[in-house]
């Protein structure tokens, strides 16, 4: 082996490019892609950006708009983005401005005048504000004077009929073109297809465009199904309290939105509706609440989410099942654009697939039903399939996945398979016998031998397959039924009637010549979080570093993000900078925001240094399934509750409290047992002594139980003053 293998690499220098990273943006490394891309601008290339949401777009045309003598003109759709883009660009001490209705003539003005004085380096406009017949005039002098660098077109698959958000007047982009041959024109859009792809090259006339398409895996999104039933709520709740910052909660229709969020605000939760049937002002009222972090949780309908820049949301929940996989991908992936862990949560019924259904039977084109049929069936694999859910999701956008992502369900807690082979046989042959013209719920009543008029009428209680299921639940054998299906064991007619039909795979398993697995549902699905596994300590001081985030923030009237995203956050809690020169070092903390900001988030930083050098020792802390306890328990679940969500033993429930109430965890002793019970049991310790349980038990005349006892005596133990002691 080579002598040289055993050293450590030496520290690398920082590239030119890195340290204009570092210094405009306050970032170590570029994220995958952008590096090529910027070198490519930097050359005056033609370039297509093809990237998933929070791929870091913006960075592509930012930076060498700073790095190129000029002016570099955005083209953005939205008023709200550009806003959102120029305030973090200025907040980061850049010279950004945009030009769109909202202004006043004398802004207007004095934007104009701070581009010809050459004070601004990105111009953020609407395309047909670009395109007008007042604009050109000052764009040409723009070009003579300060010299335009660059053309970046923002969300370019406005221009395609074939995008999600066709607009006409992106089509105008094409005279850009045709006005300013040399300057490099750079397309960038979140759109996957490659129908949309050739259509933006085409439409913006772009010339030999250097195309970038990054993967659209987001590896720091987590996504889970889980199946829908009476107790989604408490999950819901769950994931919300478990969550640690914002999030989106999704239903089918305006009515779910409005009931749930009046929900979730009787839990305590502070969650706003956001749905079409609303007014304008109500809707950015309750957005921009959303956005500042004074509401935790948006509900809306899917008409929330396009175009709103809120990098830190952690949990993107589909109450409801979304339509297509498309709109799935698109909608979870509004969490976690800042790149840190978030959560995506789709909640999965059969109910639900039947409101669809009908609501595509009422479509009156045929072709539209049968795509919308198609798409739906795609969602269901996705729902129930047993695979990595990346691995299901990428292929529909015709990315190759090898699985095992291990930050899915799917990859986390596979789920167990069972031979159902036999019960497989029953059912096919009881589709065969009874001739094969009935459907699912039909077969499954025969099965389980039941006595309704149907079975009556076709006589089907002298079928030989009646009553041989009973030994299985009416879900059971629906589950298998969808199986079969999935599997292409079975199949089903799609022309009004679904009727059941063997092919000649269902043959094959009645002649026992293929066996059938069924992957059964794990019943605990670890709702461990993140958060929970991440150690206390660093978890206080960040929740401190958000509040005074949030404080600043309301003071400055911007969003918290604004200030420091939730990952420099992250790192200032587990590095704790106590130095100006140290906080500045943090990836994502540029010059100016320490010299903004560095001097308070450091005092908070040592101020809870120094707290926690005189608190408990490290040893005290409580461990992984404790701390979980104790969450729950602040949730205000009882000890039986907290056992049976966590499928543990109450009396491993009640050893944690009174572990957590020794080493001085927040625990409510009279959220356990009320106070007079609390009183007569340390009566008794007082008067036996707290060494061993059973005086203690038999002294109170057996009315309280051990576990009471315990937690009595752990909270004496702790040294905490009970009321009145
Ligand atoms: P997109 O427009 O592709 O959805 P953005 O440009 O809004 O994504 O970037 C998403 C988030 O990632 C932003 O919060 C941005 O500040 C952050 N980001 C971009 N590039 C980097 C980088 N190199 N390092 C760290 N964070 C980055
Ligand atoms: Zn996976």
């Amino acid at each position: 082996m080579a002598m040289s293998a055993n050293f450590p690499p030496a520290a690398r220098e920082p590239s030119p490019l890195e340290q204009a990273l570092k210094q405009f943006f306050g970032y170590d490394s570029f994220r995958p892609g952008q590096r090529q891309i910027i070198e490519d601008a930097l050359h005056n290339r033609d370039l297509l950006i093809v990237m998933p949401t929070g791929g870091g777009k913006s960075l592509c045309f930012q930076l060498p708009a700073l790095l190129k003598p000029g002016l570099t003109v955005v083209v953005s759709p939205l008023i709200a983005l550009m806003q959102d883009q120029v305030e973090a660009l200025r907040n980061n001490g850049i010279g950004a401005t945009f030009l769109n209705s909202t202004l006043s003539w004398q802004a207007e003005l004095r934007a104009k005048e701070a581009i010809l004085n050459g004070r601004v380096k990105l111009l953020y406009v609407a395309p047909e504000r670009l395109l007008s017949e007042k604009f050109m005039p000052f764009l040409e002098q723009v070009e003579s004077e300060i010299g335009i660098n660059g053309f970046a077109i923002d969300e370019a698959h406005c221009v395609s009929e074939w995008g999600h958000d066709f607009r006409p007047e992106y089509r105008q982009l094409r005279q850009l073109r045709r006005r300013y041959p040399k300057v490099p024109l750079m397309a960038l859009t979140a759109t996957a297809t490659a129908r949309v792809r050739t259509d933006i090259t085409q439409q913006l006339a772009l010339r030999q465009p250097v195309t970038h398409v990054a993967s659209f895996n987001r590896p720091n999104l987590y996504y889970e199904v889980r199946p829908k039933h009476r107790q989604s709520y408490s999950e819901l709740l769950q994931i919300i309290r478990t969550a640690g910052g914002s999030g989106i909660v999704y239903c089918l229709s305006r009515k779910k939105v409005d009931e749930l969020a009046l929900r979730l605000q009787k839990s305590n939760i502070s969650a706003l509706p956001y749905h079409a049937g609303m007014n304008d002002e109500e809707r950015s009222v309750n957005q921009t609440r959303f956005i500042r972090d004074d509401a935790q949780v948006m509900v809306a309908t899917i008409a929330f989410g396009m175009g709103i820049n809120k990098p830190d949301v952690r949990f993107v929940v589909h109450y409801d099942l979304p339509r297509n996989l498309e709109s799935y991908y698109q909608e979870s992936g509004r969490a976690g654009r800042d790149g840190e862990p978030a959560k995506c949560t789709l909640f999965f019924s059969y109910g639900d697939l039947k409101t669809i259904e009908y609501l595509i039977d009422q479509k009156p084109d045929p072709q539209e039903q049968r795509i919308a049929r198609q798409q739906l069936r795609r969602m269901i694999d996705y729902a129930e399939g047993t695979d990595c859910r990346r691995t299901i999701q990428l292929s529909y956008f015709g990315e190759q996945f090898t699985g095992n992502c291990s930050n899915c369900d799917s990859c986390r807690y596979p789920k167990p398979m069972e031979d159902w082979t036999v019960e497989a046989q029953k059912f096919l042959s009881c589709v065969a016998r009874s001739g094969e013209r009935f459907g699912v719920t039909h077969i499954i009543d025969v099965l389980r031998g039941c006595k309704n008029q149907k079975i009556q009428q076709y006589e089907h209680h002298k079928l030989s397959t009646y009553g041989i299921g009973k030994n299985r639940s009416e879900d059971d054998w629906k589950t298998l039924a969808r199986t079969l299906l999935h599997q292409g064991l079975l199949d089903e007619t799609s022309d009004g009637y679904r009727v059941l039909k063997l092919n000649e795979r269902s043959w094959e398993v009645m002649r026992k010549q293929r066996t059938v697995f069924v992957a059964r549902p794990v019943t605990e699905i670890a709702n461990r979080t993140e958060r929970s596994l991440r150690s206390a300590e660093v978890e206080m001081l960040f929740d401190r570093l958000r509040e005074l985030r949030k404080e600043i923030a309301d003071e400055q009237s911007v969003p918290p993000y604004m200030v420091f995203q939730d990952s420099t956050l992250r790192l200032m809690a587990q590095q704790r900078p106590q130095t100006l020169e140290k906080f500045g070092q943090l990836n994502g903390v540029v010059n100016y925001k320490v010299t903004r900001y560095g001097e308070r988030f450091v005092a908070e930083i040592q101020a809870y240094c120094q707290e926690i050098e005189s608190a408990v020792p490290a040893e005290n802390l409580p461990s992984d399934t404790q701390q979980l306890t104790l969450e729950l328990h602040q949730q205000g679940l009882s000890p039986a509750e907290i056992a049976q969500k966590r499928q543990l033993s109450p009396s491993t429930i009640i050893e944690h409290l009174t572990q957590l109430i020794e080493s001085k965890q927040p625990v409510d002793i009279n959220q356990l047992l009320p106070f007079e019970r609390q009183s007569e049991i340390l009566q008794a310790i007082e008067t036996v002594g707290a060494d061993s349980l059973k005086p203690i038990f038999d002294y109170l005349g057996e009315r309280y139980s051990y576990d009471e006892i315990k937690l009595v005596r752990a909270w004496l133990r702790s040294g905490n003053d009970i009321l009145g002691f």
